[in-house]
């Protein structure tokens, strides 16, 4: 046996985590299947089959879970070959896990990119990417209709790390160009936004970036590789609560984000240190929900344009927002970008104050009152009692948060239960 040149501890378990996560040897019949035919699998397929390996452990036809918050080595020779020739396996649970592996690789196939990495929740890869992205002084600019939360992180977060946040009117391209200078590393920007369902013209935002030298984002929650691919747009990363439609049963959290190997090498190194992993108990459960990803999807398709469109021909209802009725403003962007338009429909109730629409709330009787979407159960809520109960009337008007707005998820309960439930809540 012979020692290494000495590397310091912590840089080799840093770098040999990283390697060992791009060149894990486990078969991948359907990516391979993807690049020797030069055909994009269909999305179920890729749900159910891509990333895994063939064969299992235990001959088993469902991944394990790994319970093991560290991985052991037969002898020093072993570890001391895995540092230096980079040899794919796993080292400790913080650098990853191999059900993780599994189901990073579902999803960077399903997105058509390299890399993606997972975190415990939505929130965590976002503030993992912004945080390995942007050093003091660097700004970043965000289209304004977002999640509220990014924008506290921003606001009240990364502010004290000298980080300066611009916000700019959602869809205004020339007002986020206007914001660019040599200080810019990120523009952001959810698609279809949250709750006024806003869809980007991501060729648009993609060129903006490519052409200004600056990386961007997209937060794709809503949409899901199902119905849009940013990355093919040249979008530099594409970002996921998985706790919505692709672990899809209001049972956990997660969270991802896609993007080259090159780009994403800095942020799995990063969450190796800050440490927003996954329980291996939680992987699993993303990964079971995975395997029904595209049928859920046409289904939460089906359900929100047929509630849209029955909820834009009913008489209570004031205003529509759902970007696959020909009413909606961004209708023609999301025609060309999307392939289905999801289940989250935003309606106003005619002449109702905010009592009289949180009446309208309790009286369904399917879905259930609740935060989130994405999941098998529709849930039902108003943004102005759930989410801005407490903000000023006057950032609500800004936001366009108004007292008889109702969000519906829908889940993939029957269409004509779901319409038939909303109609004699509507009537109450
Ligand atoms: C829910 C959500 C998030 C946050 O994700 P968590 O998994 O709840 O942390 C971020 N962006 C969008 C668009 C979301 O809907």
């Amino acid at each position: 046996m012979s020692l290494p040149p000495s590397p310091s501890p912590s840089d080799a378990s840093g770098a040999a985590s990283q390697s060992a996560s791009h060149s894990n040897d486990a078969q991948r019949d359907c990516d391979a299947h993807d690049a020797d035919e030069n055909v994009r699998l269909g999305d179920s397929t890729l749900a159910v089959h891509a990333g895994e390996s063939r064969q299992k452990p235990g001959d088993s036809i469902t991944d394990p879970i790994f319970c093991a918050s560290t991985f052991t080595f037969p002898d020093s020779q072993s570890v001391i070959d895995y540092i230096q020739q980079q040899l794919p396996r796993e080292e400790y649970g913080r650098y990853g896990n191999p059900g993780e592996r599994v189901v990073e690789r579902k999803l960077a196939s399903l997105e058509g990119g390299e890399e993606a990495v997972l975190y415990s929740s939505g929130m965590a890869a976002i503030v993992g990417l912004l945080m390995a992205k942007l050093n003091a002084g660097d700004e970043v600019i965000f289209f304004n209709e977002c999640y509220h939360r990014s924008r506290e992180f921003c606001s009240k977060h990364l502010s004290r790390f000298g980080v300066v946040t611009h916000q700019v009117e959602a869809c205004n391209y020339d007002a986020m160009e206007a914001a660019i200078n040599s200080r810019t590393k990120l523009l952001v920007s959810e698609s279809p936004t949250n709750p006024h369902l806003s869809c980007i013209d991501l060729e648009r935002f993609g060129e903006l970036g490519r052409r200004r030298g600056v990386d961007t984002l997209i937060d794709a929650t809503l949409a899901t590789p199902y119905n849009v691919r940013p990355l093919e747009y040249g979008v530099d990363y594409v970002l996921h609560s998985a706790t919505k439609y692709l672990g899809g049963h209001n049972d956990l959290l997660a969270g991802v984000i896609v993007g080259s190997r090159e780009k994403m090498e800095a942020i799995r190194k990063l969450r190796g240190i800050m440490g927003g992993i996954n329980s291996p108990h939680n992987i699993y459960l993303l990964e079971r929900g995975l395997k029904t990803f595209g049928l859920r999807m046409q289904r939460h398709n089906e359900n929100g344009q047929a509630v849209a469109e029955f909820l834009e021909a009913h008489p209570r209802v004031e205003r529509v927002l759902y970007p696959g009725l020909p009413s909606h403003p961004y209708h023609d962007v999301a025609r060309r970008t999307m392939r289905g338009f999801g289940g989250l429909i935003t309606f106003m109730v005619k002449d109702a104050d905010w009592r009289q629409t949180a009446n309208i709330v309790d009286a369904t009787l399917i879905p259930r009152i609740a935060p989130s979407l994405g999941g098998v159960e529709s849930l039902i809520e108003q943004p102005l009692i759930m989410s801005y109960f407490e903000a000023k009337p006057e950032d609500r008007a800004a936001w366009r948060i108004y007292d008889n707005m109702i969000r519906l998820a829908c889940g993939i309960e029957n269409s004509e239960d779901l319409i038939a439930d909303l109609d004699q809540a509507l009537s109450h």
